[in-house]
């Protein structure tokens, strides 16, 4: 039996065997003293299938009016034949006297080497394409495949080091039992995407010594995951996931009663998602419309870019999901950083600190033409039922002053075109970067609302990777200094008449809650698991009584304090909720 404790995000126990996922590139191990000619006759081979393979890739791409990325391939084909690839790696095979894929990984390291050291994105791209092909003659040769989460057909836990966004298109939720990461933290991606499917999971574990016949238990309530756990545990496991299931049915089964507190203020909760699979679980869980649409899942669904009509058939595919009344708030296109668009090369790749880098609104800006695809995929869909947009990463009055036109002049080019959509259609930002925060008076008056992204807000306010499991005490979102923004940016919104909403992972914190709610917070958007407990909370408490207690927990000097003094509450305040709130 090993423990390991990792950082909790919420969702529960469970118990089941690891399905693990390590997405690296083959091992190829150097083979010297080899029959060159067989060697010569297996690359050989494998480069016509590798051939064949990306054809087909490249037809279905342009089956589907995706030339641009038809054309990427085609370049990635043309290597199959290129002097300096494929006639050297056959070289090398008779020089070095080495196995076929010794000479791939060998020829593909040096070419990506000096291409590397070319400060041009057409070399970078050369790069890539060699890396790719690369790979894929690997994967022939040695035999293997890659493992995908496609892959996960039974309910099964999902270990891994770390999942990207892009990684979570593939994932089934019904066969993801749980999910257990050695990286990460309680608002890193696989987080949110754990909760957001209502998947138990712990992450920032550090090494995870799990095999394939292991039996697990991953706990996400506490954070702990237990690899093969003695007898007498299980049974103590399985009397929890039942009292579990029951709180969870207990809860459910009230997500339709109105969010009002006790001194009657409603209180508007709204789902983050990042798909239609979300989307369709919005009444299950009682949320009462979008209030963040993660619009990047639907550019990691696949490696190319989606096209205008894509775009607005999977919007429309998320707007049919919904009833017609419910808010749907989208958030436009939030790529770079910690979420690189593969299909994109997105800058971050190259840049030295991604983080502080070419990210959200500044990506967009830097690509009118996908920012324009996107708008008007959104003003399309904005004809055919109300919806709001906003822009992420938003740092100065520029920035907005910049989208705004170049929102105005997209609604222009549709009606020239006799396309219809809403000339009145809301704009907002989101505020998750400390200066928008500070300068919320100028930014709030140029747009329609404004949504506080409270993960970035922390990391970039604290200067706390919020991907780093190890600053994971520092990037708090209890921290006095992200309370005093919140406040700010409430107070700004008020004198100018304008709505703030929360986003970020803060607000679906049942601890966190009441503090939002007395700071003047009156839409909620969170992960759609943590909606039935949120809803439960807010009828619970008094409108009064929260102001009280934030007030308190502003003037306290730090995280450790107001969380101190916000436990104590909750426990007065909650008493008749079981609450995962127990340390
Ligand atoms: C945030 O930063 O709080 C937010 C909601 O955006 P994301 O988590 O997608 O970066
Ligand atoms: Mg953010």
């Amino acid at each position: 039996m090993k423990e390991i404790k990792g950082i909790s995000t919420g969702g529960g126990v469970v118990v089941g065997q690891p399905f693990i996922y390590r997405p690296e590139k083959p091992v190829v191990f150097y083979k010297e003293n080899v029959d060159t000619q067989k060697e010569i006759e297996r690359f050989i081979l494998a480069a016509a299938q590798a051939d064949r393979e990306i054809l087909n890739l490249a037809t279905k791409l342009r089956d589907k009016g995706k030339n641009a990325e038809g054309d990427i391939l085609d370049a990635q084909r043309a290597l199959l034949e290129d002097e300096e690839f494929y006639h050297k790696t056959i070289q090398v095979i008779k020089q070095e006297v080495i196995s076929a894929e010794s000479a791939v990984q060998k020829v593909s390291d040096q070419i990506v080497e000096e291409f590397e050291a070319i400060e041009d994105s057409y070399f970078r791209q050369r790069a890539a394409d060699v890396q790719d092909i690369s790979v894929r003659l690997i994967y022939i040769l040695t035999g293997t495949t890659p493992v995908s989460l496609a892959d996960l057909n039974t309910p099964l836990i999902v270990v891994a080091h770390d999942l990207m966004p892009s990684d979570t298109a593939a994932l089934d939720p019904e066969m993801a039992l749980a999910i257990c990461t050695e990286a990460g933290t309680a608002t890193s991606h696989t987080a949110i995407l754990a909760r957001g499917l209502s998947i138990p999971a712990v992450v920032g574990c550090g090494p995870l010594p799990v095999k394939t016949k292991n039996t697990l238990i991953v706990d996400g309530s506490t954070g702990i995951v237990i690899i093969n756990p003695k007898p007498s545990m299980l049974n103590d496991v399985k009397k929890r996931i039942t009292s579990q299931a029951d709180e969870r049915k207990y809860l459910l089964s009230r997500v339709t009663l109105p969010t009002v507190s006790t001194d009657k203020v409603k209180i508007d909760m709204l789902a983050n998602v990042g798909g239609v699979i979300e989307s369709k679980l919005i009444t299950k869980y009682g949320a009462e419309g979008i209030g963040l649409l993660r619009t990047e899942t639907l550019f990691f669904e696949e490696n190319t870019l989606p096209t205008e009509e894509e775009q607005y058939k999977m919007l429309l595919d998320i707007a049919n999901a919904l009833s017609s009344k419910m808010a749907m708030t989208i958030r436009m296109l939030d790529v770079g950083g910690d979420k690189p668009l593969e299909a994109l090369q997105s800058s971050s790749t190259t840049e030295q600190n991604p983080f502080l880098g070419q990210r959200g609104i500044r990506f967009l800006l830097a690509h009118p033409e996908l920012m324009r695809s996107q708008l008007r995929a959104l003003l399309r869909l904005s004809a055919k039922r109300k919806i709001k947009i906003f822009f992420p990463m938003v740092s100065i009055l520029d920035e907005v002053q910049k989208f705004q036109k170049f929102v105005d002049i997209i609604i222009d080019e549709l009606k020239r075109e006799n396309i219809e959509c809403d000339q009145n259609i809301e704009r907002g930002i989101m505020v998750e970067v400390p200066s928008a925060a500070l300068n919320i008076s100028n930014l709030i008056s140029e747009v329609d609302f404004v949504s506080i992204g409270s993960n970035d807000l922390t990391q970039y306010t604290l200067a706390a990777d919020r991907t780093n499991e190890n600053l994971a005490h520092i990037a708090n979102y209890f921290d006095p200094s992200i309370l005093w923004l919140i406040q700010r940016i409430i107070e700004g919104g008020e004198k100018n008449h304008k709505d703030v909403e929360i986003c970020g992972e803060m607000s679906g914190d049942p601890l966190a809650i009441p503090i939002l709610v007395g700071l003047g917070i009156r839409t909620l958007s969170m992960s759609l698991a943590r909606i039935p407990l949120a809803k439960e909370i807010v009828r619970t408490v008094s409108v009064k009584q929260c102001h009280t207690l934030a007030h308190n927990c502003l003037k306290a000097p730090n995280a450790t304090e107001i969380l101190k003094i916000t436990k104590a509450w909750c426990k007065k305040n909650y008493a008749t909720l079981n609450l995962a709130y127990e340390e």
